[in-house]
């Protein structure tokens, strides 16, 4: 019987036999195969050097609510 071959998982670095069919491969697993994917995106897009935030939305200082009635008469 033929052995399949061993690779090296590029995530975690672990030695396993490389099965051609594996929706996984190179990786030896799902979950290392999302790590890589997911460093993948990360550098795509790097971290943003500011939020979006709206920067009116700051703290401003409300009016204080006042219990009397304005009049203009
Ligand atoms: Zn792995």
């Amino acid at each position: 019987m033929a052995s399949l071959p061993e690779i090296q998982c590029p995530t975690c670095r672990k030695h396993f036999p490389a099965d051609i069919q594996a929706p996984t491969m190179p990786f030896c697993s799902m979950r290392c195969k999302m790590v890589d994917l997911n460093q993948w995106f990360t550098e795509e897009i790097g971290l943003p050097a500011h939020t979006c935030d709206d920067p009116e939305q700051e703290d401003e200082p409300q009016p204080p609510s006042s219990p009397k009635e304005w009049r203009f008469d």
